[in-house]
């Protein structure tokens, strides 16, 4: 762990737990150009953390405060995502810039602290999220090659046990997406979010029926 402090941080509301951890990744050419826009006291951006593609990890803002990388978000119904959530940013040049696997290293540097962090703030696996997620009609990341799926069977975060394709026609998608934490307001959005996390596979923002399916698993 290296100690790599960022400016860019507030005060967290006072009597709100910190209970969701939300995923990143970069988005920028280099490691190097993406800690330096999230120490950049101009950029206003930060995280708590970030990965290197080599498991190196960052520490940039302390996690009693809040950290500037949700943006405008919602899950759940809460808004200020980044008032309770600890956020960790992964190097990738994302889809802008040349989207490509995270490496092994990385993700499991990933395993280890978010164990760590899980184990001081307590949260329901549903809140283990991405940042499209919480910002499906402005953003990809980590996008459709990020292993949730590993992750979970790590013990973080939750990924649908394979579930039963359902032949009845979807139609309370949206609904359903809605009672699992998504911003519905552009429901297409929230489809291929969920897809990207959920069902990356085929992310075509249809609300099939294995995507509402998927749904339900989650939703027990
Ligand atoms: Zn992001």
């Amino acid at each position: 762990m290296i100690e790599t402090r960022s400016p860019n941080f507030d005060d967290r509301p006072e009597g709100i737990p910190v209970d969701m951890l939300v995923l990143h990744y970069t988005g920028m050419p280099s490691a190097k150009a993406a800690l330096e826009r999230l120490c950049d006291p101009a950029a206003k951006v930060s995280a708590h953390y970030m990965i290197d593609e080599d498991g190196t990890v960052h520490a940039l803002v302390a996690e009693d405060k809040r950290a500037w990388h949700a943006g405008v978000a919602c899950w759940r119904g809460e808004t200020d995502v980044n008032g309770r959530s600890v956020g960790i940013e992964l190097v990738n040049p994302g889809h802008e810039f040349g989207y490509r696997p995270f490496p092994e290293a990385q993700m499991a540097a990933l395993v280890e602290l978010a164990g760590d962090i899980l184990s001081r703030h307590p949260m329901p696996p549903g809140n283990v999220v991405g940042h499209a997620d919480v910002a499906p009609a402005r953003k990809q990341d980590p996008g459709e090659l990020f292993d949730w799926q590993g992750l979970a069977a790590a013990g973080i975060g939750l990924w649908p046990e394979a579930s039963v394709k359902t032949k009845e026609a979807p139609g309370d998608a949206a609904n359903l997406l809605a009672r699992y934490g998504y911003d519905i307001s552009d429901p297409a959005a929230a489809v291929i979010a969920f897809q990207r996390h959920f069902r990356p596979g085929r992310i075509d923002g249809a609300a099939d029926a294995e995507t509402v399916s998927l749904l339900q698993a989650l939703l027990g």
